[in-house]
């Protein structure tokens, strides 16, 4: 199916139209050889609440952004290599029904389809691509190293590690980015490199940190990549802030934009082949 499309007018006008709506926010997307294959809303689970985003979905790329208008304008474009993305079930769970993980080396997630069909159609189309990706390229899956799915901050009251310790505004929730737990500050002031998501040392917790220190020591390697937090305040400052750029424009809870709620309208997972 796919390979019908490679040369064809239809796709390299959907590829450009796709390139437009995310306007200079986004990277060039026409290169050749690839095809749109489909394109929806998913609802993406983000550290503090559920989104509305538009993905889309390439036979190399999984790209996906906020959406300012429904099939006009999108921004905060993300795009992932399709040959390091892997899908993981989630099953039903009271209003969260049809979800599944993306997961991937930079950061995994889980996202929900407005229907069980839709949900079969993406995850069906997203293994095809991936699946036909790969033996195209000849290569075996990347033996990379995939990034935890984030524990949302709401689902924690305590600190995930020491149990003790409870959130509120002074002490605040932190990610461990190997294990995806929420743990208090003291609980993850190691920082450990982790080259597919920084290039500098991130935060990790303290199960995390003995396990990658024994792997490592293990492994005969140094440990010149972990450091301890408080020693320099360049890499705790503020780090949190960033945890997740889908928020950098938050609204207020419960508050559903005017794009949203088209986007949730008209979410329906459309396949072009
Ligand atoms: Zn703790
Ligand atoms: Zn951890």
């Amino acid at each position: 199916m796919v390979d019908r499309l490679v040369n064809s007018e239809a796709n390299a006008r959907r590829v450009h139209n796709v390139e437009q709506c995310f306007g200079s926010s986004g990277q060039p997307l026409g290169i050749p050889g690839r095809v749109l294959v489909g394109e929806g809303v998913l609802t993406k689970i983000c550290r503090k609440r559920a989104k509305p985003r538009q993905f889309f979905l390439f036979n190399d790329a999984l790209v996906y952004g906020n959406i300012i208008i429904h099939k006009k304008k999108y921004n905060k474009q993300h795009i992932l290599a399709l040959e390091d993305v892997k899908l993981e079930n989630v099953n039903d769970d009271g209003n969260l029904r049809n979800g599944w993980k993306i997961i991937n080396p930079k950061k995994s997630f889980v996202v929900y389809a407005a229907t069980a069909t839709e949900k079969k159609e993406w995850m069906a189309h997203i293994r095809k691509c991936v699946e036909d990706l790969l033996t195209q390229r000849g290569v075996s899956r990347s033996c990379s190293t995939d990034s935890p799915v984030w524990v949302p901050d709401s689902e924690a009251k305590n600190c995930m590690h020491c149990s003790k310790s409870e959130f509120s505004m002074v002490n605040r929730r932190h990610h461990c980015r190997h294990c995806g737990i929420v743990a208090c500050n003291s609980c993850t002031s190691k920082r450990w490199l982790l080259p597919e998501q920084s290039t500098k040392p991130i935060r990790v917790c303290l199960t995390c940190y003995q396990k990658l220190s024994s792997q490592a020591s293990q492994n005969n390697v140094t440990r010149k990549y972990s450091m301890n937090a408080g020693g320099d305040d360049r890499v705790s400052s503020g780090e949190d802030s960033s945890d997740d750029e889908d928020d950098a424009t938050p609204a207020k809870q419960g508050e559903t934009s005017e794009a949203e709620q088209l986007a949730i309208h008209d979410a329906h997972f459309h396949s072009y082949d």
